[in-house]
């Protein structure tokens, strides 16, 4: 890639230079000396970066490289795709295990199964035209005409995560006299969050995280265990991707929690962002919209799925409403129908509250984007933080905003997103308790609800990571 420096670059406060790529925000060891407290860097054509020394001659300077460890999931470098080794995580990857299935023995073949977000589908969807029925529909004629054999839909995963949060929360609130720390509740399936909350505060943040998996990691649990038992198949001889609406979801399936030692394998091995669906359709030479619809699967044999559904609460999964009415009922008696939002500083960090008799007994907010992430993570430092749960997520305004969405040369970013708003919340909404299949699982699969089967395969847990050792201070 062509340096987007040419020349000598006169650096005079080292906290600003970051590497390789403008976007990044994780440092890199830069050698500061003493002296004018400026460092030259000399830049060749051929992208190189030399520091010119106090003598006049030059230091090559080595590239830095990111791997996954070290990564902030800032949604900065991540979405610049190739500052980032994720060469695990694409669709070319899908692409060779749907060819190598093609030449292998019948036995060794894989069984490929897509997992589709209603996040990507809307954005598809506003790409092609379509409603978003029609999309699911024909997404899954294209996944079927290139090898896959199984489309599902990751709303079907997020009613476990939605009713998992539902019972933690209560939970936690009944339990808070025990312990200091048992509130506020931080939703945990932003994995952009996720990675800063490890990676910048050590381990202040991670007793208040949400246990629960995110709705991508559910699905993986479905896919790999409850899926790989009615097909009769090992989890390894499973390849399953899901479709999302960021990167950062592949680095959240990297994590070590989610891998298999006994299969070696993961709950999701790859994933695809929807703008490497889009590329994907356009190496294939295929227009979503002219695709022959196909019928949707189901992951559950008793349940033949029509049309997709999902839930309410907004683009990022409800969880904030759904939380807030299952405990304003349980733990207050009272039935919340409409959740009236206040906005705060800024429309991506707005609250919500319950009162009883004149006094607050629940005090809920939504923090979007890394501006409202901070000021909560200070009101939490500083003792201040008046919530009982926060539903926190990286992208301003949330998953429908995603970096790995499709962008619209032609059309300004807010009516683009107004566009895949407007198709998302078009589908049908139901209550995760209801949803066909749901309460047949937590029995067959789980063995019931708070079971130990329960909290393994639908509940997580955080690490702390150690700063990188380095002179430069991350800014937040
Ligand atoms: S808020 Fe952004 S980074 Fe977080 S899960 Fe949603 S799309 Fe991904």
């Amino acid at each position: 890639m062509a340096s987007p420096f040419s020349g000598v670059l006169q650096l005079t406060d080292l906290d600003d230079f970051i590497g390789p790529s403008q976007d990044c925000i994780k440092p890199m060891k830069v050698d500061k000396r003493s002296g004018s407290g400026v460092a030259k860097i000399h830049i060749e054509d051929d992208g190189s970066y030399f520091q010119v020394t106090q003598d006049g001659g030059t230091r090559k300077l080595e590239k830095a490289k990111i791997s996954l460890d070290d990564c902030l999931a800032c949604s900065g470098c991540v979405t610049s795709a190739e500052t980032v080794l994720i060469t695990q995580q694409s669709h070319e990857e899908l692409r060779k295990v749907i060819d190598a299935n093609k030449t292998a023995a019948p036995g060794q073949q894989k069984l490929v199964v897509v997992s589709v977000s209603p996040q990507s589908r809307a954005s598809l969807a506003a790409q092609f035209g379509l409603n978003p029925t029609d999309t699911a529909r024909k997404l899954t004629a294209f996944f079927k005409k290139i090898g896959v054999h199984y489309v599902f839909d990751t709303s079907f995963s997020r009613n476990f995560s939605l009713l998992e949060s539902q019972r933690e929360f209560v939970q936690r609130f009944r339990g808070q006299a025990g312990s200091q720390q048992a509130l506020p509740v931080l939703a945990s399936a932003c994995p952009g969050w996720i990675c800063y909350a490890e990676k910048t505060h050590g381990s202040f943040l991670i007793p208040y995280l949400s246990t629960v998996r995110s709705p991508q990691q559910v699905m993986g649990s479905l896919v790999k265990d409850f899926f790989a038992q009615q097909q009769r198949l090992t989890p390894d001889s499973i390849y399953h991707v899901t479709v999302m609406p960021c990167y950062d979801k592949k680095l959240e399936a990297s994590r070590p929690d989610f891998f298999s030692q006994d299969y070696q394998t993961r709950d999701v091995d790859c994933v695809v962002t929807t703008g490497e669906v889009f590329k994907l359709l356009e190496e294939e030479g295929v227009s979503l919209s002219e695709l022959e619809p196909a019928p949707l699967d189901s992951l559950c044999s008793s349940v033949s799925a029509q049309e997709p559904s999902s839930h309410r609460g907004g683009g990022s999964g409800g969880y904030l409403e759904h939380v807030f009415q299952h405990a304003a009922r349980e733990l207050f008696g009272i039935h919340v129908d409409e959740i009236t939002y206040r906005p705060l500083r800024n429309k991506d960090f707005q609250e919500v509250t319950l009162e009883k008799e004149g006094q607050i007994v629940l005090h809920f907010a939504a923090a979007y984007g890394f501006r409202n992430i901070q000021n909560l993570v200070q009101k939490l430092k500083r003792g201040r933080c008046p919530y009982h749960y926060v539903e926190v997520m990286a992208c301003p305004a949330g998953c429908l905003n995603g970096g790995g969405q499709l962008k619209a040369p032609n059309t300004p970013g807010k009516e683009l997103l107004q566009r895949v708003e407007t198709l998302y919340s078009m589908v049908r909404t139901e209550a995760p308790e209801d949803a066909p299949g749901i309460q047949e699982l937590y029995r067959c699969w789980l063995q019931g609800e708070g079971s130990e089967r329960a909290g393994r395969l639908l509940h997580t847990s955080y690490h702390a990571v150690e700063k990188a050792s380095s002179s430069l201070g991350i800014r937040w």
